[in-house]
């Protein structure tokens, strides 16, 4: 067999609807918030696999649930990276912003940034380009979701909508490999924002075919969330004008305003 040496990254379906995303080279793998052993190990096991590394965005168990069994299973000395500030099983390093983890097999190197809003300390991986990827890649949590974003559980309106202003400075093309299929579920509040974005109207087609023959809607892209993500179009009229309608509120000074209202109402939608 011969060895790829381009990263491949693939979904592990878990629970009823989360990813767990593994990145691999044909041989050496890191696999991003396992909240559930059981069926990484299958995969592993199935594409001949050695797990190399576990990349964790936050504590939430159905991102770290799985955790523990993979290192008893597999190796007690598998590198755990996670958020500093809550108590993830298993973490062996903590990183922070700026850090950038540097994994040797698979080769790869990633980018921490913290976006608080979903947690507090809720973090993000970003690869830039590099000898051994074509695009980009953003490992978001549950901060941004196909035409969503994560519940403010933890954080407030203004650190999510400065959390998603990171996202939206990185480079269009990155490929931005969230955690829930929630997308359909997340279009139909978007087309109520707005119900007259083509590109949404488009996508909504789109990714309702790709759930009925059971395919996943993501990875997405910035660019694509640009367009269609009401959480990224806080300054844009029609998101605007629906926030102001839904409030009541004669004017809505910034993004974050804009978000907290359309995020109080996607919250009891
Ligand atoms: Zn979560
Ligand atoms: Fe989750």
């Amino acid at each position: 067999m011969v060895k790829n040496t381009l990263l491949q990254v693939w979904p592990i379906p878990a629970f009823d609807d989360n990813y767990i995303w593994c990145i691999h080279d044909g041989d050496s793998a890191l696999v991003v918030d396992p909240g559930d052993a059981s069926p990484v190990l299958q995969y592993l096991k199935q594409e001949n696999l050695f797990l190399k590394g576990i990349l964790v965005t936050h504590h939430h168990a159905d991102h770290t649930g799985g955790i523990l069994q993979l290192l008893q299973l597999l190796g007690s000395s598998i590198p755990v990276y996670g958020p500093a500030g809550d108590d993830i099983p298993g973490r062996t390093q903590v990183v922070i912003e700026g850090d950038k983890v540097e994994i040797a097999s698979p080769r790869i190197s990633l980018e921490v940034y913290e976006v608080p809003g979903h947690t507090l300390s809720h973090i993000a991986y970003f690869a830039n380009m590099q000898a051994n990827i074509v695009e980009p890649m953003l490992f978001c949590g549950d901060t941004l979701f196909a035409s969503g974003c994560g519940r403010l559980f933890e954080g407030t309106p203004t650190q999510m909508s400065q959390s998603l202003a990171k996202f939206m400075a990185l480079p269009k093309n990155t490929l931005v490999f969230c955690t829930h299929e929630y997308t359909l579920s997340n279009i139909r509040f978007a087309l109520t924002v707005e119900p007259n974005n083509a590109n949404l109207i488009t996508w909504a087609q789109t990714a309702k075919s790709l759930r009925e023959q059971n395919l996943p809607t993501l990875p997405s892209t910035i660019g694509q969330e640009l367009q269609v993500n009401p959480f990224m179009r806080c300054d844009q009229k029609e998101v605007i004008d629906s926030a102001l309608k839904v409030s009541g509120e004669k004017t809505l000074p910034s993004p974050a305003h804009v978000l907290a209202v359309i995020r109080a109402w996607k919250d009891r939608f």
